[in-house]
Formats: C-alpha cells, structure tokens, sequence
C-alpha cells in the first residue's frame, strides 16, 4: 500500500475526515491512513446522509432477520449495513459475527439496586471470538479487503488479537494476522486463541502502551495494515452493538449504557451510533453513557473528572492529556488492574470518547479490582459469565446507583464485552481454595479474600464424608 494521500471528490457519500475541525483534511474511503496525514489527529468516518438511502424506521432492520439465509442478513454487524455504509456489498467480509443477547437480569440487578426488570446484560461473549471485538474486525476486514491488504496486525491485551486470528483463519481472501503483545499481560484463553487460530505472535519485553507504539511504527514501515481501534472503520463495525441493543428493547432507547472503558473505542462508536441515529431522526431520545475505568487505568476518569477535559466542539484542550501523560512518564507510573482488557494508561480513542461523553451526557466513573472481581462474581451467579474487565461495566453501575446518578427505576444496559473463558485464572483465583494462587493473583493487587468467593469443598474419598459435606454445604438459597 502506498502512502500518497488523494482527497475525496464531491461526489463520495462515505469518505474519511480527520477528528480536528481545524483540519478537517479528507480522504477517500479507500485510502489507508491512520492519523490524519496534515496533523496526525484521529480520522473519523463521515457520510454524505442526504443522498444515502436509509431506512425510515429503525423496525425495516429487523425483516431483514427473515431473510437471515443471506450472511449479510445473518450477521448482527451487516444487517444494518446502510448504517455503515463505506463499502460496496460485494466486498463484505462477516463470519456470522453479532448474534448477541440482551438479557434481563434481576439477581445481578438486586446487587447493584435497581428494581426488577431494570438491568439489562448485553452479552457481547456470544461472538465468534468470544468478545466484542469480533463487531469491529468485521468492519475493518472489510475495509482491509476492499484496499487489498493482506498482511494485517495489531497490538493487543488479548482480544483484539484473538478476533484477528479468527477473521485470518475464518476466511479465504488470503489475510495474514501478526499480533504484537506485552510480555507476561494477556490472559491464558486469548493467548490459546492467537495461538490455536495460527497468527504470527509477536511478544514483545514491555506492556500494551509499548506494544501500541511498535507496532503503529512496524504497520508504517512495512505498509501492514493496521487493526487496532485508532483503525476507525473499527469503530464503524462496533456502533452496531447500540443497534442491536435498541433492536431487542424494540426500538426504545434505554436510559444509560454503561460500558468499560480501555482504549475507549467501543465508548466512541457508541456515541458516533447515536450522533447518527438522531441526525437521520430514527431516534429521538438518546441514553446517557457512563464509561468505567478501572483505578489501576483510570486516566479517562482522571482528565475528565479531575482535569476538566471536555470536547469543546472537537477544539478539547489536549494540553491537559500530553501533561498527564508526561506526569506519568516522570513518575514511571504503569497501568496495573486485573481487568487485562482494560489495564491502558493512553486511551487512543480519547478525544473521539469526548465526543461521545458530550453528546450522550455522559460520566466517566472508576472501579477497583476488588469491586471488579466482586461484581464479576454477582455477574456469574447471575447466568452470564464474564471476564473481568466486562464486569467493570457492572460495578460501575453499582456506584452510580450508590451516588444516586442512576435511580433504581431506570432502565440500564450493561456491556458485557467478554466471554467468562478468556479469563479462567482470575476467576479460578478467586473461588479457589489456593491461598498462594489468590495471593499471586489477586491478593498482590489488594483483593481481600471473602467477597463471593464460590469455594470447593475439599473432602476425603470417603463416602460418608462427602454425603455429609452435601447436606452441610447444600441448603437452598433465594
Ligand atoms: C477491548 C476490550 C475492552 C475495552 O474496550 P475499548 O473499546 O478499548 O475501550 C473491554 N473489555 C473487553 C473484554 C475487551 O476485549
Ligand atoms: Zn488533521
């Protein structure tokens, strides 16, 4: 791929524009750049609406579901392809990815105190990949494939890597997956997965941060196409989450979404979703959106809380954001949570992330590993297990129900964005009967023992004993 820059012509209805209204520098939708090539600001996806045909009601995407025979009928991301419109058809790329549930759930809703039939899980661990993830490479491969890339890679925590090696090995137009990870950072059932579905693992001596900057600086060099979320046809493929979940609350926007915030770029798809879905006029309330960090990555909670950071019509002052940074450079401060997912000190979707806390008047709140692994333990006696990470989405909503942000009648949709498998040491850290594992893995980040541990019981082989830890341990609950 080559790196000269033609701009778009009038007559393109998607085209690529740089974040920064002060630049605004436009591409064509078939050129690969990943920063504006003027001003290195983040490149947004922009469309021509008036000359697209778009749907009338929000109701025509769901008798597409009749005709799911048809993959891009079928696929939870291409369904609602004129949302997303930046390619031709024939150039799709889908694996049946977004067959996802929207489910009501009153165990963990009762934790977190809200009424019955308020809290909802949206569980994203049903992709193919088993994460979230799989919505954007969706997009992206089909961008990927309308420029002819081939070699594709990016630096990962886990889950982007594993949803890149499944689109690699899943489909035929000849891709290649080289993943860049930190050392000793991503979690065993994603590792299997890069492993298992056969990408070029690179793992680098350092952490995600470390990972992101080589592999922009290798994706430059070697003209790969570049998979991570400042891929902004990513974000494109992940407004589709918002879409499916008005779909299964038919069409009627929830009061607040509430997500995990990493590199923020589900947070910023999410916002882009609901920008459009008011300018076409599909909808006409728009749910507020709290962005969960967690303490140990807590920059977005930090320069919007604390530092005052807002959009301010696409002029944020960055200044605040490159001070914080240095700070933590001086202070040789690492980003350290269990959640994997989310252990990211420099959110590379923040400024798009802005946009969306604006529209969306949204919060920005953090949650400890303790409060994580607690919630992700009321998430899983729920029925839908999760990976840490996700379970910030639910501990989140907790605080804002303590601090009255969010009222227990309110109706509340919280991401689960990972499937309970990718994570098996943290969870198995937790209910398990091995102290030096616990401390290992949990205890050194400060998680007290106790919570809702769900031990094993340890007994002879003998079966008097074990009939008898039965009638002692099994009592029924509520
Ligand atoms: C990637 C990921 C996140 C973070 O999402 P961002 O879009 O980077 O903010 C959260 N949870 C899981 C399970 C993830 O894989
Ligand atoms: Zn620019």
């Amino acid at each position: 791929m080559s790196v000269s820059f033609t701009t778009t012509q009038q007559t393109d209805l998607a085209f690529q524009r740089c974040l920064n209204p002060a630049c605004a520098t436009t591409l064509a939708v078939d050129q690969v750049a990943f920063a504006c090539p003027v001003c290195g600001d983040l490149i947004d996806i922009v469309y021509d609406w008036d000359r697209l045909p778009v749907p009338r009601r929000l109701s025509d995407f769901e008798a597409r579901w009749a005709d799911r025979l048809n993959p891009l009928n079928f696929s939870g991301v291409w369904r609602f392809r004129d949302l997303l419109p930046f390619s031709p058809t024939d150039q799709i790329v889908t694996i049946g990815e977004g067959q996802t549930l929207l489910q009501v759930a009153d165990k963990v809703g009762q934790y977190i105190g809200m009424n019955p039939g308020r809290l909802r899980l949206q569980y994203e661990g049903m992709n193919p990949s088993g994460s979230f993830k799989d919505n954007g490479m969706a997009a992206a491969f089909t961008h990927a494939r309308m420029v002819g890339a081939r070699r594709v890679a990016c630096a990962s925590t886990g889950n982007t890597s594993a949803a890149l090696a499944v689109y690699c090995s899943a489909t035929t137009y000849g891709f290649k997956a080289i993943i860049f990870i930190g050392s000793g950072k991503i979690a065993y059932g994603k590792l299997a997965q890069a492993l298992d579905h056969g990408a070029l693992t690179i793992q680098i001596v350092g952490d995600f941060d470390d990972a992101m900057h080589r592999v922009r600086q290798v994706a430059d060099r070697l003209g790969i196409y570049l998979m991570n979320s400042v891929n902004p046809f990513r974000l494109e493929g992940q407004k589709t989450i918002m879409y499916r979940v008005l779909e299964q609350l038919g069409w009627e926007p929830p009061d607040w979404i509430v997500v995990p915030g990493g590199n923020l770029g589900n947070s910023s798809a999410f916002g882009k979703a609901f920008i459009e879905l008011k300018h076409l006029g599909l909808i006409n309330r728009v749910p507020r959106l709290a962005v969960i960090n967690a303490s140990g990555a807590q920059t977005l909670d930090q320069l919007v809380g604390n530092h005052g950071l807002t959009w301010l019509d696409g002029l944020p002052d960055m200044a605040l954001a490159h001070s914080y940074y240095e700070k933590m450079d001086a202070d040789g401060a690492k980003a350290s949570t269990i959640a994997s997912a989310i252990e990211i000190n420099r959110p590379v979707n923040l400024k798009k992330c802005l946009r969306a806390l604006d529209f969306c008047d949204g919060v920005v709140r953090q949650v400890s590993d303790q409060e994580i692994m607690d919630a992700k333990a009321r998430v899983g006696a729920g029925g839908l297990g999760c990976e840490p990470a996700s379970a910030a989405s639910v501990a989140g909503a907790k605080k804002l129900r303590e601090e009255g942000v969010i009222a227990p009648s309110e109706s509340v949709v919280c991401i689960l964005t990972g499937h309970q498998l990718k994570d098996p040491t943290a969870t198995v850290a937790y209910h398990g009967t091995d102290q030096d594992n616990f401390e290992k893995v949990l205890g050194s980040r400060g998680v007290r023992r106790a919570g809702f541990a769900n031990r094993p019981v340890i007994v002879p082989n003998d079966l008097d004993d074990i009939i008898r830890s039965i009638a002692l341990y099994s009592e029924p609950s509520d």
